[in-house]
């Protein structure tokens, strides 16, 4: 039965949820059909028909703690051109499911949904619920309907532990291979920098002042100075296994700076005016605990001196859990009884996820893990978001198995 995984995912493929628009609707009735027949409690929970969330759950005695799987539905855009196989075909090809959204994140979408029909199948009643959460719009999360939504319609829906999108991959390191498990994601703040100059006639060469090329040298200054470096308590178990890895250095870097980039400029004409405003946006993913103050001082000390305003936003998110807990035992007893030469590394993750936002909402502890014992991890961090992502049959068993293990380690006490 752990091998329905593989056509479970590749119906998902099929069933295109581009964000946008994200046509979440059609994804949750797959997972309907496939999850019913076991008896599982399905709901939606949606904002908008179009785009639900979906809650699949197996009913606990209510005598322990409830545990969930976090996924979300919706998908990154592909072009069909650039890609070797249709993204939205579900190719099975080398051992692998191809397709957009087979890494993020639908193999564990399907996985986790595997893994709760077969425990429903086996009769196993656990001591507090255990769900499958899947969520809509997580991708851009601008139409309101996902995970914001979903924590504010349904307060009463707050697992005790719950397992999300994030970290996974295997890594070998010179001290052996581990996995990273994120306990908690960087913050994200925005910022603006209004730049000044001075209008004049664009014919007249060396007229007036221009805010576009003001705005230009300050966008290659951000760039080519160099974030200030902290180490958040965090991520010292990562640095201690970093060390001389390229993919990991990378993240390890990530995770010890405010990484700031210009991601929207803006001047309006005419075009005939040299312009005297021009306003740069930029974003943010910046390390737990810092305070708009903080950041203010650090861009403006990176920007220097020039014609321009700058304005931070509070940073949002950026909270971690705790690692002293049954999730996290339940993860490492799963690597051990499973892949016994590897390790657990606690770490944060470098981008936003859903899991923040249960963190916030009622304070559940909150990992992100998805594992992959056999895939390449650049070939993971290069596909998802990129071309020709892929998933290997063996690591989508291996996410049955390990979901299984967590379900059945934290619902029994
Ligand atoms: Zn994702």
């Amino acid at each position: 039965m752990r091998e329905d995984v593989v056509p479970l995912l590749q119906r998902l493929v099929t069933c295109d949820t581009s964000n946008p628009p994200g046509n979440e609707a059609a994804a949750a009735a797959i997972l309907e059909a496939y999850l019913d027949p076991f008896g599982i409690e399905l709901e939606r929970v949606a904002k908008d028909p179009a785009r639900p969330n979906l809650v699949a759950r197996l009913r606990g005695r209510e005598s322990g703690p409830s545990v969930a799987f976090l996924g979300h539905l919706d998908v990154v855009k592909a072009r069909r051109e650039d890609w070797s196989v249709d993204p939205f075909a579900g190719v099975i090809r080398d051992g692998a499911v191809w397709g957009r959204g087979t890494v993020d994140m639908k193999c564990q979408v399907a996985a986790t949904a595997v893994a709760l029909a077969t425990l429903a199948h086996e009769g196993f009643t656990p001591d507090g619920d255990v769900m499958v959460l899947l969520m809509a719009d997580e991708e851009v999360g601008e139409a309101g309907v996902g995970a914001p939504f979903f924590v504010e319609a349904r307060p009463d829906i707050r697992p005790d532990f719950i397992v999300g999108e994030g970290a996974g991959e295997r890594y070998e390191t010179e001290s052996g291979p581990v996995y990273l498990v994120d306990r908690g994601v960087k913050a994200s703040a925005s910022a603006q920098v209004l730049v000044h100059g001075h209008p004049g006639d664009a014919s007249l060469a060396g007229n007036g002042r221009s805010a576009i090329r003001e705005a230009a040298r300050l966008v290659e200054r951000l760039a080519s100075t160099q974030p200030t470096r902290r180490v958040p308590p965090e991520v010292e178990p990562l640095l201690a296994v970093a060390d001389g890895h390229p993919e990991l250095g990378a993240v390890a870097e990530s995770l010890t700076t405010n990484v700031w980039r210009a991601t929207t400029i803006e001047a309006t004409g005419p075009t005939n005016v040299v312009p005297d405003r021009a306003e740069i946006g930029l974003y943010g993913a910046v390390l737990p605990g810092e305070e708009r103050g903080d950041l203010e001082r650090e861009l403006r000390e990176r920007l220097g001196d020039g014609t321009y305003e700058l304005d931070v936003e509070k940073p949002e998110g950026g909270r971690t859990s705790g690692i002293d807990t049954p999730l996290f035992r339940a993860i490492e007893s799963f690597v051990a009884e499973h892949d016994p030469d590897a390790r657990v590394v606690p770490a944060l993750g470098y981008g936003y996820s859903d899991c923040d936002t249960f963190r916030g909402a009622h304070g559940s502890v909150v990992y992100g893990f998805i594992p992959f014992r056999h895939a390449d991890p650049a070939q993971n961090l290069q596909t998802k978001h990129g071309v020709d992502e892929r998933v290997l049959v063996d690591d989508l068993l291996f996410q049955v198995d390990c979901a299984r293990h967590v379900a059945l380690t934290v619902g029994t006490t």
